[in-house]
């Protein structure tokens, strides 16, 4: 999706001036890249017809930067769809309390809903740890998972991890028993917040679904969360719909944000529900967990700073072999000018400089940047070259040997000049001491994910 839009605004933004009908064609572009994102097509059709009033206006159009102004509408009409933005310090990790609404007679008890396998057992103990860790609060888990019991010990060793109490399993006993039994121990324990992880479920089952109502009302909870896994796109609108219709539901969490890029399931989520995403699951760990920043996933939908087109695109013109060859030097710290040739020749095939930093998350800026001080360009990367094509073997494998009278050689025989020669070595330089850097979860993981 990232690329699609990033296209249709490249269109829009080189442009002086913009009629209706530009206007009218990029908003039909936005309208494919969305659906392609898994965004509800009731959802896309509304939004569409929301943002396209203020877009044809005529203080757009006669603007001088239409394109940027539409670019703009789109981006602020995804925020205001998805939520609205977080406060500045909203954006800070220690945001993930204030997504929830603790006030109440402690023990106040936070209830998780959703089918099986979406998360609710992992996301309790993450906001667990956070609740306990950041705001020292006395946290109790209470597994009312009864049909499965490694469920249950899955949740007491998540209590034993993050260092919160956890509720003695007894055998037998139903899920609202556990239930009420969680509030009286919560109570009794001077406990602030009682965490009811409930049963998974395969497909929404109407007898479950009247247990956890049963529980809701027992324990009257100030937060339930409806907990959904991203990749499962149009079937969590789906859940979230049913859900909704019959629990009174506060707030929706979406897992495994980690494997999806696109953002449409939460934006269609939100749009169908109305219910606000508080948080983002974002791996296993459990330190996994975002709160939710609309701004945030705006601008991952509308493709700024997308790295998973990156990958995708990457991984059109990578060769996979190559790609794990390099991945492993850079482990290993051992990238050579060899190497940078050839990556700069793969860059080149990507779009060149400017469409791989447009990709690269907080690089937008970056370019904006160079591109006042004269612009990195496709004939940048084809001078580079050039001066890596002039030096030995030798050389390209040991920069080091690179002192100045060699230098002279490789600046006339690329036709470029020593400070040009001094220029692409330091990039060498900078780019395989960030590598070593990153290390293997970073570039180097990036890249074998383009290889495997
Ligand atoms: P439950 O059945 O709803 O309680 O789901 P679990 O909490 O047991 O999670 C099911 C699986 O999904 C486990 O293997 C978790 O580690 C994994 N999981 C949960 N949240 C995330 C996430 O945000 N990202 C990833 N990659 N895995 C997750
Ligand atoms: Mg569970």
């Amino acid at each position: 999706l990232g690329d699609k839009l990033t296209g249709v605004f490249d269109n829009l933004t080189g442009r002086g001036a913009l009629s209706e009908k530009d206007v009218s064609a990029a908003l039909r572009e936005i309208r494919v890249a969305l659906l392609e994102a898994d965004v509800a097509l009731p959802v896309v059709k509304d939004f569409i017809a929301k943002i396209k009033d203020e877009a044809v206006g005529d203080k757009v159009i006669k603007s001088i930067k239409p394109g940027q102004q539409v670019v703009k509408i789109v981006h602020d009409g995804l925020v205001e769809m998805l939520g609205g933005s977080l406060s500045d310090d909203g954006k800070e990790a220690s945001a993930i309390s204030s997504q929830l609404q603790l006030a109440g007679r402690p023990p106040v008890a936070i209830l998780m809903a959703g089918l099986q396998g979406s998360g609710k057992t992992t996301t309790s103990g993450k906001i667990a740890k956070f609740l306990k860790d950041r705001h020292k609060k006395k946290v109790l888990l209470a597994s009312l998972d009864t049909r499965r019991p490694a469920a249950m010990e899955q949740l007491g060793i998540l209590a034993e991890q993050t260092g919160n109490g956890f509720l003695p399993i007894v055998a037998g006993e139903s899920a609202v028993d556990i239930a009420a039994r969680a509030m009286d121990q919560g109570a009794k324990g001077g406990y602030d917040v009682v965490f009811l992880d409930t049963a998974g479920r395969t497909t929404i089952d109407e007898e479950l679904m009247a247990e956890v109502a049963e529980i809701a009302a027992i324990a009257k909870p100030v937060e339930t969360l409806l907990v959904a896994d991203s990749l499962t796109g149009q079937d969590a609108v789906e859940t979230a719909k049913r859900f909704h219709a019959q629990l009174p539901l506060t707030g929706l969490v979406l897992t495994r944000i980690d494997g999806d890029g696109r953002g449409g399931a939460a934006l269609s989520m939100r749009a169908v529900t109305g219910l606000p995403i508080k948080f983002l699951g974002t791996g296993e760990k459990l330190d996994a967990i975002e709160a939710f920043d609309a701004e945030r996933l705006a601008g991952r939908i509308l493709g700024q700073g997308d790295i998973v087109s990156l990958v995708e695109r990457a991984s059109e013109v990578l060769d996979a072999k190559e790609a794990e060859r390099v991945a492993k030097k850079m482990e290993k710290g051992t990238f050579d000018l060899d190497d940078l040739g050839k990556q700069l020749g793969q860059m080149q095939k990507m779009g060149g400089m400017g469409g791989l930093m447009k990709m690269m998350p907080g690089m937008g800026k970056m370019k904006k940047q160079l591109d006042a001080a004269g612009g990195v360009d496709d004939k940048l990367l084809k001078q580079q070259q050039a001066i890596i094509l002039s030096m030995t073997p030798t050389e390209r494998k040991n920069p080091a040997l690179l002192k100045a009278s060699r230098k002279k050689r490789i600046a006339a025989g690329s036709g470029m000049s020593v400070q040009e020669v001094n220029k692409l070595l330091k990039m060498h330089r900078q780019m395989s001491d960030m590598m070593k850097k990153m290390g293997k979860g970073g570039m180097a993981g990036m890249m074998q994910a383009m290889g495997g």
